[in-house]
């Protein structure tokens, strides 16, 4: 699909954390707009998605002189109390244009000079075993999460086709987690996935968190109901896994490799 890129200047970047991330003191998102477009992105239903004539998936704002911009914000922010900081919450951070544009390992770059308490990094993109070098200098006020909703490549083909392949993120896991990095795989949403799939993670991360559309979307699930993602498990005849419980045999699977103390459920497994 071609992706429409946009630059812009924004005003601020730091902005306060609320709601599903109200363990935040900051949310942090180096673009507007995902190339990845998946199908379920409760981001399409959200006002900077509604407002925009470009359909979810095809367009990004590119934050120029971000980095500039944070290290006056990260300033302020430290001399007012402790900083933590989600990156990011309605764009993947290493999206393919961060591979040329770098506004994400700008804005790391700055949190090294000047050491937030605690940076969640999520994405589901193998890029980010690029920037291992500046993790490292965070030490243990960083957390990499990969999103990991399968093991099953058909299943993230139908439900995410622009989307990285799981064996892809699995190997930067690896990477992540040998070059000793603070890492956790995120299965969420839980879509169908194999019984093996709890195996394939416990080499390599001792921290799973797993999350639903009916807990994590942050509308009880109406977000994802708008969106009509109900038909693509008719399309598979997996609708049992549309459920409310269906995350409950992931977990089961979960533990019989994972001690409950190393599965978080939901909001727990993106606090700080
Ligand atoms: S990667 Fe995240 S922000 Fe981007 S489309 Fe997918 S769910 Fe939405």
């Amino acid at each position: 699909m071609k992706i429409k890129f946009f630059y812009k200047y924004p005003k601020t970047l730091l902005n306060k954390g609320t709601g599903f991330l109200s363990g935040y003191t900051h949310s942090l998102n180096p673009y507007t707009g995902c190339a990845y477009g998946c199908s379920y992105c409760y981001v399409r239903q959200m006002p900077v998605s509604m407002f925009r004539k470009e359909e979810w998936g095809t367009w990004v704002d590119i934050k120029k002189k971000a980095a500039d911009l944070l290290r006056k914000e990260l300033e302020r922010a430290k001399r007012k109390g402790k900083v933590t900081i989600f990156m990011s919450s309605s764009t993947d951070p290493y999206q393919p244009i961060e591979y040329k544009e770098k506004v994400t390992r700008s804005l790391l770059e700055v949190m090294v000079e000047n050491k937030p308490d605690f940076l969640f990094v999520q994405t589901r993109s193998p890029l980010v075993r690029r920037d291992i070098d500046l993790f490292l200098l965070l030490k243990d006020r960083v957390r990499v999460s990969m999103t990991i909703e399968t093991d099953r490549e058909d299943i993230r083909k139908h439900f995410t086709p622009g989307a990285p392949p799981i064996g892809a993120r699995l190997k930067t896991l690896q990477l992540l987690a040998d070059a000793g990095v603070p890492t956790q795989a995120t299965i969420a949403p839980v879509l169908p996935s194999s019984e093996e799939f709890p195996e394939k993670l416990r080499k390599w991360v001792n921290r799973v968190c797993v999350d639903d559309y009916f807990m994590g979307d942050g509308s009880g699930g109406k977000r994802t109901k708008n969106l009509g993602i109900f038909s693509m498990y008719e399309e598979l005849g997996l609708e049992e896994w549309y459920d409310p419980s269906a995350y409950q045999i992931v977990y089961d699977r979960l533990k019989k490799v994972f001690s409950t103390e190393q599965i978080y459920l939901s909001q727990k497994g993106f606090l700080p």
